[in-house]
């Protein structure tokens, strides 16, 4: 493994600092407070955002409020949507390498990597300017003679937007461009960490056409600015990614107004590998599985179901193929692993490393952080001989953090798989196409890969089972989700009188 940290390479950058966007205009924090971000891989100060508050929110929601009931963007036909986010599409490319540099030194993931999730997002906007055009409702002409039915779909109104600092940017673009596809307004919530990129898009919004009030930002930190959107009544729905502790929270805080809420939380992801699969191309896919993003992925494959008969070749296999990865310095192209976020996930994951050892499980590589002169790093980890009941085989460890159970018949590798509160992603890796598909029908999860992993577009519905969420983004469903459905009945002949 080759690590690296050019952290003099970064002294040199001088901190962005940003204002909130509400109601089209730049602003501070009413409280005139400020927060600060460092690098994770370089310990420089890169942003600094303003410290919103529980007013600045009341003042975004009102500017979206405003900007909804008046119809100057729930008004426009689906084309004049799309026409604006094709354009905010053109203008992402078009600032990519900025985004991208934004991207990375804030959340510390590599620059190659964050290049591909801003090219990635742009792809989204265009997507859902097609679903801006291809949105309709339904109708019932089998009501008999006298009665037409409609079932028409309306913006649900004012939204407002959680995000994560895993993939700032690509899971914001998960969400914006469908929610203004169905024509709704919107308050985003950034994550404390990583509010730059969400900053940045209200500009290229903006300069797209979005009109003022559409697309607000308040910057702040979860338990104020977000607490806050989640309790607001004048807040129709909430879609949130994050942990599923706060997840919780959320759908508690909803009680008031009974707001929709959309919920994208963890997930304990299983790699079942049988042994007829391409044990070579299953290793590199297990790898990129646990290992991208640093294992800080909803859909990280952080638990091996390897067939018993396989398990010690394959097992050889991972750990040879992480001892040739590229982990270090985000900024340099030939990186693979960057850093963990801040000191806080990297003590979780290091205590949770802990807890395998205690409990008996063996580290086949790994199992430390990595003093690389500057940020936080830790080495990618392989546990062997992981039991159901360890909490390595349970917890969501949010890091590069692989724990293998083995398996003795399909059955038992579809008890293991199915053995967790959380139902988000999955993978199968065999030869057998029936095996496959028996063993897709049976995983009770959300978004499944077969002899890949962690790959997909904008037309595939993203979200979870179980206590991984509630609701779907992207695709066709990702729009209908921020819409109501209304049932309408058009009496055509002579409605009997019910009073002679
Ligand atoms: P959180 O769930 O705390 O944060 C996600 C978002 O929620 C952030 O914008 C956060 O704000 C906000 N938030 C925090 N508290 C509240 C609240 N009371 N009401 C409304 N919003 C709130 O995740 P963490 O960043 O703390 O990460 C902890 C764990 O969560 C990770 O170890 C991982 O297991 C999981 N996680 C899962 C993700 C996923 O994609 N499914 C993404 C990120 C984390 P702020 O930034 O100010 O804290």
């Amino acid at each position: 493994m080759t690590i690296t940290v050019r952290s003099a390479l970064a002294k040199t950058i001088e901190p962005r600092e940003y204002r909130m966007f509400i109601n089209g205009q730049w602003v501070e924090a009413s409280g005139g407070g400020t927060m600060t971000r460092e690098s994770p891989a370089h310990d420089v100060t890169v942003s600094v955002y303003p410290e919103g508050t529980a007013a600045d929110l009341d003042a975004a929601v009102a500017a979206a409020r405003r900007a909804f009931e008046d119809g100057r963007w729930s008004g426009l036909s689906g084309a004049d949507r799309a026409t604006v986010l094709l354009e905010t599409a053109r203008l992402i490319r078009e600032r990519l390498e900025d985004l991208a540099f934004v991207e990375t030194l804030e959340s510390g993931k590599p620059i190659s990597q964050s290049r591909g999730e801003i090219g990635g997002a742009a792809g989204i906007f265009e997507y859902a300017a097609g679903q801006a055009r291809a949105l309709h409702g339904d109708s019932f002409n089998n009501l008999g003679d006298g009665m037409l039915g409609l079932v028409t779909r309306e913006p649900i109104g004012v939204v407002g937007v959680i995000t994560p600092w895993n993939f700032p940017f690509f899971i914001l673009s998960e969400r914006v461009p469908f929610i203004l596809a169905a024509g709704c307004a919107m308050v985003v919530k950034p994550s404390e960490f990583t509010s730059g990129t969400t900053l940045m898009l209200a500009g290229i919004l903006k300069e797209a056409g979005l009109p003022d009030g559409v697309y607000n930002v308040v910057t702040g930190v979860g338990p104020v600015v977000g607490q806050a959107m989640t309790e607001h009544d004048d807040v129709d729905m909430v879609s949130f990614t994050g942990s599923t502790a706060v997840g919780q929270r959320t759908l508690q805080a909803s009680a008031g107004n009974i707001k929709k809420i959309g919920l994208e939380l963890g997930g304990k992801n299983p790699q079942i590998v049988f042994a007829d699969a391409d044990l070579d191309a299953a290793a590199d896919g297990v790898v990129f599985g646990i290992c991208f993003n640093a294992g800080q992925c909803c859909v990280s494959g952080s638990r091996l179901v390897v067939e018993r008969s396989v398990a010690d070749e394959f097992e050889a296999l991972v750990v040879d193929k992480i001892s040739r990865l590229h982990v270090g310095d985000p900024l340099d192209e030939a990186t693979q692993v960057g850093a963990i976020v801040d000191d806080r996930q990297q003590a979780k994951i290091i205590g949770l490393i802990g807890e395998g050892q205690s409990a008996g499980a063996k580290i086949l590589c790994g199992g430390q952080a990595l003093d690389a002169g500057a940020g936080r790093f830790i080495a990618p980890t392989v546990f062997s001989g992981v039991t159901g009941d360890m909490s390595i085989a349970r917890e969501e460890i949010f890091g590069p953090v692989l724990s293998v159970l083995r398996f003795d018949s399909f059955d038992e590798a579809l008890r293991i798989a199915n053995d967790t509160c959380y139902g988000l992603a999955g993978s199968i890796w065999t030869a057998d196409l029936k095996r496959a598909l028996r063993a897709m029908r049976q995983l009770r999860a959300g978004r499944l890969w077969i002899n890949t992993t962690i790959t997909g577009g904008p037309e595939m519905p993203i979200g979870g089972f179980k206590q991984s969420g509630i609701g779907r983004e992207t695709g066709a469903y990702g729009v209908e989700e921020y819409t109501e459905i209304k049932s309408v009945h058009i009496d055509l002949g002579e409605r009997g009188p019910w009073v002679d």
